[in-house]
């Protein structure tokens, strides 16, 4: 028996839930970014902690008795580390006046090397709550540092990265992996040198020049070469053994983790767990609906004067929504869907909606099917958004 929509969101309200706080504000704008953010901005940064505080309360008020134990937070932005460690006090104990917080909850605050002037500010961090730090290195190599607008040198990531091993904190590298007109040694030997620091985690992604960006111009008016798919494929398939070989999980197509760091609160998004975003341009999936802040900075923190809601844009999902982004998402997981979860979550098998798409993909090499779990199959991994939108209906 297929489960009603109200059916479901029951059994969401059960999945748990994490929480994302937007932090839009940059010193200068990176040449591949097309994140919300804005600079010029950081007189506004008291009155917008004020403006997260008011959506924080709004957002308790509404839904702390449905979803009561968020297991995760994360800040991100932006440039979170342009705040301070005592902003983040403030809305971790705000968390914990409306929520029950779990004992141990992960807690990520994305940093910017460029940021971090000593150790004693990240000690701090730790002492505000923090106990994940995510450290946006992207190379370690100045050149491509300066290609991709990046305030810090390879220096100045090693300094960071020292302090936090000194610290023996739970830390993640970001790494991105094919530049236009890079062969791969370069990539390789950050990658490299990176491991011998032995990081909790690796997020690795390969550059996706994003419209409007200065580096999409670059290329699109032939200034740069265009980044090359075998580079990018042989960048994935290298990355894959050189990490594994040393003990990191390939979890995620672009996450490693050593045993027992997989990144919770990134987790909870592949397993379609409900997460509320604050902040403008910060995306929630919560009550089915998916939701966006609209990107607007000024009227954001103008609204928080009055106790308002922020604008946002919703889009109701219907069950061959959720469906599909259970598949497409869990896909995204060396664990694969779970075939009972599905059937528990939705009322039926896999088999019965999707049995011919399954049988095609799996016969062109790109998933496995197996008794219990579906998974990408190496190959399926590179052609991973072929995969995905074969599910969206
Ligand atoms: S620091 Fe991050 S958010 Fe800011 S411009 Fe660079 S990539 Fe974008």
């Amino acid at each position: 028996m297929i489960n009603s929509k109200q059916e479901l969101l029951n059994k969401f309200r059960k999945r748990g839930l994490s929480l994302y706080f937007h932090l839009p504000f940059c010193k200068s704008k990176c040449s591949y970014c097309d994140f919300y953010s804005l600079t010029g901005k950081s007189d506004l940064k008291e009155k917008y902690i004020q403006a997260l505080i008011n959506e924080l309360e709004l957002s308790g008020e509404r839904f702390s008795n449905l979803y009561p134990e968020p297991s995760t937070i994360y800040f991100g932005g932006g440039t979170p580390s342009l705040f301070s460690p005592a902003d983040f006090n403030l809305i971790i104990e705000k968390v914990k006046s409306y929520f029950s917080l779990k004992l141990g909850s992960e807690i990520t605050i994305e940093l910017n090397p460029a940021d971090i002037v000593s150790k004693e500010r990240l000690i701090e961090y730790r002492e505000a709550g923090i106990n994940r730090f995510s450290l946006g290195v992207q190379s370690l190599n100045d050149d491509e540092l300066r290609l991709l607008g990046r305030r810090h040198d390879g220096n100045k990531a090693r300094e960071v990265i020292r302090y936090l091993k000194e610290m023996e904190v739970n830390f993640s590298i970001d790494v991105i992996s094919s530049l236009p007109g890079q062969d791969n040694s370069d990539y390789l030997a950050s990658l490299k040198e990176l491991l011998k620091y032995k990081p909790n985690h690796f997020s690795i992604y390969n550059l996706q020049l994003e419209e409007g960006t200065e580096l999409f111009d670059s290329v699109n008016n032939g200034k740069l070469p265009e980044i090359s798919e075998e580079v990018d494929a042989m960048n994935y398939k290298m990355t894959d053994e050189i990490l594994k070989a040393v003990g990191y999980n390939h979890y995620e197509i672009s996450s490693y983790a050593l045993p027992g760091y997989q990144s919770a609160h990134n987790s909870s998004y592949w397993r379609f767990i409900p997460y509320l975003g604050l902040g403008p341009g910060a995306h929630s999936f919560i009550e089915l609906n998916r939701v966006e802040n609209l990107k607007d900075l000024d009227s954001y923190v103008r609204l928080s004067t009055k106790n308002s809601e922020p604008s946002r844009e919703v889009i109701e999902l219907d069950i061959q929504d959720l469906r599909s982004e259970f598949i497409f998402l869990g896909l995204r997981m060396d664990q694969g869907i779970s075939k009972s979860e599905f059937s528990e979550l939705f009322g039926a098998a896999i088999g019965s909606f999707y049995n011919d798409r399954i049988n095609k993909l799996e016969d062109e090499g790109l998933i496995k099917n197996y008794d219990r779990v579906i998974k990408l199959t190496d190959q399926g991994k590179l052609f991973a958004n072929k995969v995905f939108l074969t599910f969206i209906d």
